[in-house]
């Protein structure tokens, strides 16, 4: 691709017809793609017919475009063009592509496909299969082959969701029947589609009340019939328009803060699709399987994300994704747009208004795959403050999170996710499981207690007026029983830093390095990490600084260490596994850590330790970095915040100079509840027992090590005041956090 649009030339023997169609395709694509007309004839264009110079004219009209799509609609205007293809010269002329497909059908999926940022081959082939859902929805040569059958049974049922055979009923079809053996069609006023397309199920249009025969064969075909028959016949409670949440229990306090503003619902963007694959077409189609997978995982199957994710399946997007792979050499990202573009469009040309909506939930689900497939993207940022409404805001998103942001809603987020441990440090108020039927104008909402009111008056907005400077206090205080309270930041950033500094924090008992390169496609050198992360220390000279190695992995993808996708990377290489698969970078980042702290009281810290095989390897790497730079050997701690870690500290302490609790990923591996995930809130108390005795374990074991907690529990009133309890005298959190945990103490 050469970066440059693709642009749209309609040629048509009516001007009115070729604005109509302009109309209709913009409807489609919006006002970005570029198009012109070559339109009727005489002085004013208001006759009919066409002219080889206006197409000419026109084509140089969109002289800017990389490739031009000519539509052409009857008879001459195809000579027309072909005569505009002769008289034009170089560059127009090999812009020029005149499509061989029907105008108006031919015009709106082109015009899919070439804002898609599809290659011009792409674009061509989907003018020419414009036809398609037509043909489909008149039962000639059908869009998804349909299995031929000699049907041993036919049973009809009258469909008994009034809004018809609409996404939620259709995903369970095909999965119920994917369970047999039995070959399956339903057959609605005269089309017919199999059990294996969700796509071919939507296209048949079934509605409320319609009677649907089900044909089956195949040595389970009762059964099948009857399962599907249940399906069919149901009358759903609740009317499934509607979003409802994902666990009906209302907002979920993630970042404390009150605020009010304008909501904007933020959109995301894509990175740019390579054109040519990368690897071999096996390869591409493994690489596309994997990412589809793990949107799968990610969606997981609750009512409405999981039937949206079951689109991800469709035999009538994976066959031409495959297609596009394996027989146009496609890159996988490329071979996807395509089939999602294509299949998305079908949905949209459909009459019944719901089905065409299904036509977005399309797209989002293939753009979930792409962003896995490219490894990035990211929010399109509001320039006006604002409350941001997200679907579950990445840690990349949160680390960048522009000042204009006031509050963010997110649809998920958990508790103890890196994006809400980085909203808190930053003091951005945050609820989540947030949905809205309509998203109001403007909300107030209030971070601590997840009151969320829509639209509110004057005086709503001006009580949820944030006061948010950061109040400075002692860096440590003494306890009743004479020992000393330390209180450390957690950092992320220069800013947040800079925050923690003026807060008065004791030193920096966490600094986040992959913060700083979650979106890095390429791998920093070390002269750049260097900088980066001396920038993040700096407000912070001359005290003690933790800086923690990158932790990569799980939901810190981290691009440029190019992690395989993984079933389960919680429980993947993550933290110190990734780092020990990676010695050269390893050794680089070593280099730069040491280069960044020499002004500083520096410690380094391993995150996600198990053995003390990992502690003595990072060691020796550690002193090999020393001897290159020349600079003087630092503590190197490691993180407990694997229970097997946490068990097993008198093993640690040999090789171990102090210990820090990570009391987030120490929670969701001993709660087994992933921190992430919204509906798992309940397992994210950052006080409960079993964690706190954990660490008042690893206080008992640490042989006089130094031992900190760094975790979002540090931060939470309840769990500090157990955590001290328990013998912890080093508490790290988010600057925010620092003034109301000190409070307990003063
Ligand atoms: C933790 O797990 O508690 C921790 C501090 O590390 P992170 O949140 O960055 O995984
Ligand atoms: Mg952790």
């Amino acid at each position: 691709m050469d970066g440059l649009p693709t642009g749209l030339l309609l040629v048509s023997h009516s001007l009115a017809l070729a604005q109509a169609t302009e109309a209709l395709v913009r409807q489609m694509t919006g006002a970005r793609l570029p198009i012109a007309l070559a339109a009727g004839a005489g002085p004013d264009k208001a006759e009919l017919g066409t002219d080889s110079l206006a197409i000419l004219e026109a084509g140089e009209a969109l002289c800017a475009c990389g490739q031009i799509v000519v539509l052409m609609d009857i008879g001459s205007a195809v000579l027309s063009a072909e005569m505009a293809l002769d008289l034009a010269e170089e560059p127009l002329k090999s812009k020029l592509h005149l499509a061989a497909a029907p105008f108006v059908e031919g015009a709106l999926a082109a015009g899919v496909a070439a804002s898609a940022g599809l290659p011009v081959a792409a674009v061509l082939a989907e003018a020419a299969a414009g036809l398609r859902p037509k043909l489909s929805a008149l039962g000639g040569q059908a869009q998804n082959a349909v299995p031929a059958i000699q049907a041993s049974l036919t049973r009809a049922v009258t469909l008994g969701d009034p809004n018809g055979l609409h996404l939620r009923p259709a995903a369970r079809c095909v999965a119920i029947a994917a369970g047999f053996d039995a070959t399956l069609r339903l057959a609605c006023k005269g089309r017919v589609a199999g059990l294996e397309s969700l796509t071919g199920l939507m296209a048949l249009g079934a509605k409320g009340g319609d009677v649907v025969t089900i044909e089956a064969s195949g040595p389970q075909a009762a059964q099948a019939a009857e399962a599907l028959a249940a399906i069919l016949a149901e009358v759903p409670a609740a009317q499934p328009h509607e979003p409802a949440p994902q666990t009906g229990a209302g907002p979920v306090p993630i970042s404390p803060g009150r605020v009010a503003g304008r909501l904007v619902v933020a959109a995301r963007h894509l990175p740019p699709i390579p054109d040519t694959p990368d690897e071999a077409p096996e390869g591409g189609w493994a690489t596309l399987q994997a990412a589809i997978a793990r949107v799968r995982a990610h969606l997981g199957e609750g009512l409405i994300l999981g039937a949206q994710a079951a689109l991800l399946t469709d035999p009538a997007i994976l066959a031409p994704a495959k297609a596009g792979i394996f027989e146009h050499g496609l890159h996988p990202a490329a071979a996807w747009h395509r089939a999602i573009a294509q299949a998305a469009a079908g949905y949209e040309a459909l009459e019944d208004a719901y089905l065409r909506a299904r036509g977005r939930d399309v797209r989002e689900m293939g753009d979930e795959v792409l962003r896995v497939l490219l490894g990035g993207g990211g929010l399109a940022w509001p320039t006006e403050p604002c409350v941001l409404l997200v679907e579950d805001l990445s840690a990349a998103e949160a680390a960048a999170l522009p000042p204009e942001i006031l509050g963010v809603l997110d649809r998920r987020g958990g508790r103890t996710s890196h994006a809400a441990i980085l909203l808190r440090a930053a003091g951005v108020p945050c609820l989540g499981g947030v949905t809205f039927a309509a998203p109001p104008e403007a909300v107030a909402f209030d971070g601590a207690t997840g009151d969320l009111i829509a639209d509110p008056d004057v005086q709503t907005r001006a009580a949820f007026a944030p006061p948010r400077a950061a109040s400075a206090g002692p860096a440590s205080i003494a306890l009743p029983d004479g020992t000393g309270l330390e209180f450390w930041a957690n950092v992320a950033g220069a800013a947040d830093a800079a925050l923690a500094a003026r807060s008065g924090a004791h030193g920096i008992g966490l600094a986040r390095t992959e913060m700083l390169f979650l979106d890095r496609l390429d791998c920093p050198t070390e002269e750049e990490q260097a900088a980066r992360i001396g920038a993040m220390l700096a407000p912070f000279k001359g005290r003690p600084v933790t800086v923690r190695l990158l932790d990569a992995g799980a939901d810190k993808p981290v691009p440029f260490l190019h992690l395989a996708p993984e079933e389960n990377p919680a429980l993947g290489v993550r933290g110190v596994r990734a780092l020990l698969k990676h010695p050269e970078f390893c050794a680089t980042h070593l280099r730069a850590v040491l280069r960044a702290g020499a002004a500083h009281d520096l410690r380094v810290m391993v995150p996600m330790i198990t053995f003390p095989e990992e502690m003595r390897t990072l060691r020796q790497w550690l002193e090999t970095a020393c001897r290159e730079t020349g600079l003087p050997c630092p503590p190197l701690g490691a993180m407990v915040e694997v229970p097997a870690a946490a068990l097993a500290i008198p093993d640690l302490v040999p090789v171990c100079d102090f210990f820090s609790i990570g009391t987030n990923d120490l929670t969701q591996y001993t709660l087994a509840a992933e921190r992430g995930n919204q509906e798992l809130a309940a397992f994210a108390d950052p006080a409960n027992e079993v964690v706190i005795g954990l660490c008042a374990r690893v206080v008992r074991h640490a042989a006089g090590r130094p031992v900190s907690v760094c975790g979002e529990a540090a931060g939470d009133e309840r769990a500090a005041r157990k955590l001290v309890a328990a013998g912890i005298r080093k508490l790290s959190m988010g600057a925010a956090r620092l003034g109301p945990i000190r409070a307990l103490w003063q």
